[in-house]
């Protein structure tokens, strides 16, 4: 690696980092991507169950309310940079694109097009890509510019540096919070990450034996175990495991589910509706002590299947929390308390919902993180 200053060191070469890469030319200055792990792009390519499910189809409009309370400060950025902008960037690199019920993947079906899409794009766009190169010290230098330190390969310098490190989930992706300590260190305000799109599991599960059958339609509520802690509810699938419960309705509420919350199920079924060998465990469950079936408490079952939050799976899609929104501004991913500093991607305090919008927000975010950037260069040569 060089020892000249870089004009940019991006921190992760995950989905954000390779999108910022190929939307940023540096050609009139230098950038460095580094990556801490051997292989680029590692959630990327498990994304969409290795099919990436790239973005939603739909407008624009309709993606705000999908990231929960940070919905309303990514607005500006969405917009800007939407998922028709996204959907025409990858046919402008060659990656045609389909939808499937609202989900946007690309034609092939295979996220490693998209990865190598991307990566061919930032090597025009100049930028090297440095593997195994571990970001384990960050400092400013008294002539303002940042000192990266590498595990095990010393240190570079660059004017300015995008922290795109992702979260805390399938740390063996690389995404192992590491950088969140750094940014402490700098001063900024993270809220603690925990998984989210995760599996839900309770106290007393009782459906071990359906495991794989989903229920469509059923609404879900959980109200966290503190007095005046709201009820969030949500509608959609449900799908049973071994362990507890799954599908898009659980994973989409999993993230307001801590440890001793409640989690209520109304199916919005009459029992003949729900698959037979659930039939039988409802039934089961509302026999009195005499062995017969009590019609109210069946019902009540169907109505209002009431459980106790045992916690919620290591194995989240995404990482909700991470470096607090008010800390950036919100147009060009700068921090606020050093404008040489951007944070793009998961590694933000913002997450959505299943169905392309974590992708989305990476592509916003690291294309107005681009436009700003651009500026910088431009005026600097
Ligand atoms: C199983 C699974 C399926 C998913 N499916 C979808 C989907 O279909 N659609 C969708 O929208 N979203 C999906 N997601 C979520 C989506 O993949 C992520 O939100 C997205 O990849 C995050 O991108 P990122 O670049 O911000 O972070 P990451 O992809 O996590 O990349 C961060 C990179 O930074 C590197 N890094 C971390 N710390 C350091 C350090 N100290 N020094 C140097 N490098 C470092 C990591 O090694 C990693 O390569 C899925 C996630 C999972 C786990």
């Amino acid at each position: 690696m060089s020892n000249a200053v870089y004009g940019v060191a991006i921190i992760g070469a995950g989905a954000s980092g390779l999108m910022l890469a190929a939307n940023l030319d540096m050609g009139y200055s230098s950038g460095v991507v580094l990556e801490g792990t051997s292989c680029i792009g590692k959630k990327l390519l498990m994304s969409g169950g290795g099919r990436c499910n790239i973005t939603h189809g739909g407008s624009i409009k309709d993606f705000v309310s999908a990231y929960g309370d940070a919905g309303p400060l990514l607005r500006k950025c969405l917009y800007k940079h939407n998922n028709l902008e996204l959907i025409g960037f990858l046919e402008g690199i060659g990656i045609e694109t389909t939808e499937e019920d609202g989900r946007v993947f690309p034609t092939s079906m295979k996220a490693k097009d998209v990865l190598d899409a991307l990566v061919s794009e930032a090597a025009s766009n100049m930028w090297q890509i440095e593997t195994d190169a571990k970001v384990c010290g960050l400092e400013k230098s008294t002539d303002g510019n940042w000192v990266i330190q590498l595990k095990d390969r010393g240190e570079i310098k660059a004017q300015s540096i995008v922290v795109a490190s992702g979260g805390i989930t399938y740390p063996e992706t690389g995404s192992d919070g590491s950088m969140f300590e750094l940014l402490k260190g700098l001063g900024l305000s993270i809220k603690e990450p925990r998984p989210a799109l995760a599996p839900i599991y309770v106290d007393y599960y009782p459906y071990a034996e359906l495991a794989g059958i989903s229920i469509p339609d059923v609404s879900v509520s959980v109200t966290g175990k503190e007095a005046g802690d709201k009820t969030v509810r949500m509608k959609g699938d449900i799908l049973f495991t071994h362990e507890g419960f799954s599908g898009p309705a659980i994973l989409n509420i999993s993230k307001y589910a801590r440890e001793g919350a409640a989690l209520s199920i109304s199916y919005d079924k009459s029992l003949e509706n729900l698959p037979k060998r659930m039939q039988r465990i409802l039934q089961d469950r509302a026999r009195g002590e005499s062995g017969d079936i009590k019609t109210k408490m069946l019902g009540g079952l169907l109505d209002k299947d009431e459980f106790t939050v045992k916690g919620v799976s290591e194995r989240g899609m995404v990482s909700y929390g991470g470096v607090k929104l008010e800390e950036m501004d919100m147009s060009s991913m700068r921090s606020v308390a050093d404008e040489s500093l951007y944070i793009i991607g998961e590694a933000l305090d913002a997450d959505g919902i299943t169905g392309g919008y974590n992708l989305q927000m990476c592509w916003s975010t690291a294309c107005s993180c681009a436009d700003a950037l651009r500026g910088i260069l431009t005026n600097s040569y």
